[in-house]
């Protein structure tokens, strides 16, 4: 059997178990309403985690370690993980479905706590309740990891029917869903022409992964010789992270397939004519990925911690303490992962990555276990790695290092280190920090 064919029976496979997925879901939608209590408190103080992604799996998993006495309960809409980290390679058969999808309630059975399968639709801060659509559950501490929303209003304003256009055509895939399945299926039925890739303004998810998306989809087309040009508009004055070895790549690799544009903020988007016009330029198209602008998750808005601006108007990000991801006037509550807003004057805010909201959730849990026992809380310095393959024969990634630390100031901050030399030893180790990720999170 061929690679390819291989990969494609597991994907199928997989794919199979998603939709045919029956969690082990704790609240049974017929017996339940929005209005009950879906979970009644018993001795044990509760923490509340709201999300299962990368920040609120590694909170929960930690915090059976970290604090025993506490109940633990995660409530989470999907009903399987699904993980962005590796999707691109995914989109283009590097990887398989089944590196992506992992099971919630085997992980919740391995480290002891409890899985609610639900949508969460509201935070209740003065009653410490959140309601879900299945009830409601009182909490002690809140941990919110709810990742970002994607929003078209800067482009489009009132206009719903052009936004709901274009994320129907042209989204983005950057939040677990089935719009990863949709976007491999444009990219496998792609003829030919312009493919247009825009970034959101930052901060926005995983800064360098739309680079590596540009280079895995220029690797596809050349390699089935589909005579495609992919032009990125990017509205920031250059690549970056890992600018060097990204423009080596596009240089060395691309030539034919990728025009790179700087300083080319969407001003206008025309989706059903497909004409984007841009502080660049105005580019027409045949296809596209169109990145709306990114911002903290709508529950963060519903819970009223979204920061301000100095004049006054909303951050769109979460406004927590820079150490300790906790609100000032609810230290009980914390937001953690791509939510966060900004947490230092030098850089502002973290790398909005899966491996930072882990390092958010291992520190959340710690910081609750010495609330409970009325400890004071000791600061944890986190810190950020991330692999983008840009090449697939051979398999070669090229990776960024962030390093933190308090300055004397009283502020933190950030180093940065590019490793630009494309190479296979950085895609064996890509691979290593994935597992050994997953394995935190999930215990296996
Ligand atoms: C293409 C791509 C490649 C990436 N590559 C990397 C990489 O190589 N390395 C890396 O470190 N990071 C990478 N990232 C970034 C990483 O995916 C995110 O930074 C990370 O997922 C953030 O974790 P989070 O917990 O904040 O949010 P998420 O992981 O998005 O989790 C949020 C969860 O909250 C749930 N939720 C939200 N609202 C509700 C609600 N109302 N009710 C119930 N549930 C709700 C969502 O369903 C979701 O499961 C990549 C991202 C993308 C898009």
């Amino acid at each position: 059997m061929t690679p390819a064919r291989r990969t494609l029976i597991k994907g199928a496979a997989a794919l199979g178990a998603l939709s045919a997925a029956s969690p082990a879901v704790i609240a049974q939608p017929f017996l339940f309403s929005p209005t009950t209590e879906l979970m009644p408190k018993g001795k044990k103080r509760r923490v509340l985690i709201l999300g299962g992604g990368w920040g609120g799996l590694a909170a929960a998993r930690h915090l059976r370690e970290d604090a025993p006495d506490l109940e633990v309960v995660l409530l989470e809409k999907n009903p399987i993980f699904w993980s962005c980290p590796l999707s691109n390679k995914w989109l283009v058969d590097v990887v398989d479905t089944s590196f992506l999808v992992h099971s919630y309630t085997a992980a919740a059975e391995r480290m002891g706590y409890t899985f609610v399968q639900t949508e969460i639709t509201d935070i209740d801060r003065d009653k410490k309740r959140v309601h879900t659509a299945q009830g409601f559950v009182d909490y002690d501490w809140l941990v919110v990891s709810a990742g970002i929303r994607v929003t078209y209003e800067p482009w489009f304003g009132n206009d719903r029917a052009a936004a709901a256009y274009t994320q129907k055509h042209f989204s983005s895939a950057y939040v677990p869903s089935s719009e990863h399945l949709a976007l491999k299926q444009k990219i496998k039925g792609f003829k030919g022409g312009t493919f247009v890739m825009t970034l959101p303004p930052p901060p926005h998810r995983c800064p360098p992964s739309p680079y590596e998306r540009a280079c895995l989809m220029a690797d596809y087309f050349q390699r089935n010789k589909i005579p495609a040009k992919i032009l990125i508009l990017d509205p920031k004055p250059r690549i970056m992270p890992i600018g060097g070895g990204y423009r080596m790549a596009f240089d060395e690799l691309y030539h034919d397939t990728i025009t790179y544009v700087s300083n080319a903020g969407v001003k206008e988007l025309d989706p059903y004519n497909k004409v984007v016009k841009t502080q660049a330029g105005d580019f027409k198209f045949d296809d596209a990925i169109f990145m709306g602008h990114h911002q903290a998750a709508d529950l963060v808005w519903k819970m009223g911690a979204i920061g301000k601006t100095p004049d006054g108007k909303p951050s769109t990000w979460a406004a927590v303490h820079p150490e300790f991801y906790n609100l000032k006037d609810d230290p009980s509550v914390f937001v953690i992962g791509d939510s966060v807003g900004a947490v230092s004057p030098q850089f502002g805010h973290y790398p909005k990555s899966g491996h930072v909201a882990n390092r958010m959730g291992r520190s959340v849990s710690t910081y609750i276990a010495q609330q409970s026992k009325n400890q004071a809380m000791k600061p944890l310095i986190i810190d950020n790695l991330c692999f983008m393959l840009v090449n697939t024969e051979p398999l070669e990634a090229i990776s960024v290092k962030f390093d933190y630390k308090m300055g004397t100031e009283g502020h933190l901050l950030q180093t940065v280190t590019d490793d630009n030399f494309r190479r296979p030893a950085l895609w064996q180790e890509d691979l290593q920090w994935y597992a050994k990720m997953v394995k935190d999170f999930t215990g296996s």
